[in-house]
């Protein structure tokens, strides 16, 4: 039996992990769960896979999570201390599935634990970038990629070793805008930029594979993930979302993997790594798909790709900056504060005002990340006066 966590079990990649480890119940068992403030998902969760541990990061929301739990045996926790108990404890394998900034403590506690990390919070390793991987490094933890992308690319090069790789592809649909004028997009609204053509996700990755900038924040994960620099690391627009990337080798070959546009299939990959489990997921029918096509990104529509390559060579702490910001500017926009083109403006505002060099520690990364959303949330009140 494989012990597992899931840090972010309610979310979108949360639920289905649960999908994935309910399927085979003989070969998983749930440790801790571990939600933002929904309690009674969490709950129901927790006692459905029989949980050792639940965590809710809302500490308001205590009293409720264990009055539901009680008489059950599986224990509640709250606040960062829960959450850094629930990545690092007994179990080998823990889901980050924790959305933002936010899942950066837990990640680093499961990482600095020796834990296999199955990585779906992509701004985690995009701030935190070779503190985390130095930190695997050290601890023996092992981060396989659940990103899809990456996930691929993993699979292609069958480890993280990039020997003999002239270059990697990571594909994008294009997301929702993807056949949009810019002043189309610029006033789309909330339900428009969610409504994404291939994958259900979380409002925060919908809106990012709206604006582009996921692909930008994947580049950067990209390079962390696999150690090439961002010339190596190309973007092609793929609609259909049936190839998830490719790795191009030295002699010309090129690997791509495929599958229909089902989370499971990379999160499964990911838990059952080196075997294979089914996933649940429907099996690709290349009969049944229309033809395959790719496209070069347009930068101009898109300028958060040209922005998240810009911060990935300047290195230091632009990424963080890149990534705070954003995060401010979705909220903000899935808010009604601002309007959807207003979004990767003010992640290019925040981007050029920064200037500090790069972080050496956590603590340093969760400072500049602070400082960066309180002058992006001071920009937001100002312009809102
Ligand atoms: P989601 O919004 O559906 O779920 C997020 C989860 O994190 C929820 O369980 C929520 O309770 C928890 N959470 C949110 N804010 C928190 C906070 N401040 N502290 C603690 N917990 C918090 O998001 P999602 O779509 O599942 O995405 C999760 C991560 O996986 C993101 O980093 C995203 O980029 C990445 N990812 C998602 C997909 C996808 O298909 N959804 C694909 C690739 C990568
Ligand atoms: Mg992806």
């Amino acid at each position: 039996m494989k012990t597992v966590s899931i840090l972010g079990a309610t979310g979108s990649v949360g639920t289905s992990t649960l999908d994935i480890v309910e399927r085979h119940p003989d070969l998983y068992r749930v440790v801790a769960l571990t939600a933002a403030a929904n309690v009674e998902a969490l709950a129901r969760a927790a006692l459905r896979t029989r949980a050792s541990l639940a965590v809710i990061s809302d500490e308001s929301r205590y009293a409720e999570l264990r009055s539901l739990l009680s008489g059950s045996g599986c224990r509640a926790a709250s606040g960062p201390e829960g959450l850094r108990e629930a990545a690092a404890d007994e179990a080998e394998w823990v889901m980050a599935a924790i959305v933002g900034c936010a899942g950066l403590e837990p990640v680093m506690a499961a990482v600095s634990a020796g834990r296999t990390v199955a990585l779906a919070n992509k701004e985690a390793l995009v701030t935190a970038g070779a503190l985390m991987t130095d930190a695997a490094a050290q601890s023996g933890a092992i981060i396989l990629p659940v990103d899809s992308e990456h996930n691929a690319i993993f699979q292609c090069l069958g480890s993280r070793n990039c020997d003999n790789v002239r270059r990697l592809v990571l594909t994008a649909s294009g997301g929702p805008f993807r056949t949009w004028t810019a002043s189309e997009m610029a006033n789309a609204t909330p339900e428009q930029a969610v409504a994404h053509p291939n994958w259900t996700m979380g409002a925060k990755i919908s809106v990012d594979s709206a604006t582009m900038m996921n692909k930008g924040l994947e580049l950067i994960e990209a390079h962390h993930l696999f150690g090439l620099p961002s010339a190596q690391i190309d973007i092609l627009v793929h609609p259909q979302s049936v190839v998830h990337s490719m790795v191009e080798y030295v002699d010309g070959s090129v690997l791509a993997q495929m599958g229909s546009p089902d989370m499971r299939i990379p999160i499964a990959h990911t838990l059952a790594y080196p075997k294979r489990v089914p996933s649940g997921a429907e099996r690709l029918d290349l009969t049944r798909t229309s033809n395959l096509a790719f496209e070069t990104p347009d930068q101009e529509r898109f300028p958060a790709l040209r922005l998240a390559r810009e911060a990935l060579e300047a290195e230091g702490s632009a990424p963080i900056v890149l990534n705070a910001a954003n995060e401010v500017a979705v909220a903000a926009f899935l808010g009604r504060k601002i309007r959807f083109g207003e979004i990767v403006a003010m992640a290019e505002t925040a981007l050029a005002a920064s200037s500090s060099a790069a972080p050496t520690s956590i603590a340093d990364v969760i400072a500049i990340d602070g400082e960066v959303r309180r002058n992006a949330q001071s920009h937001l009140a100002g312009a809102a006066a």
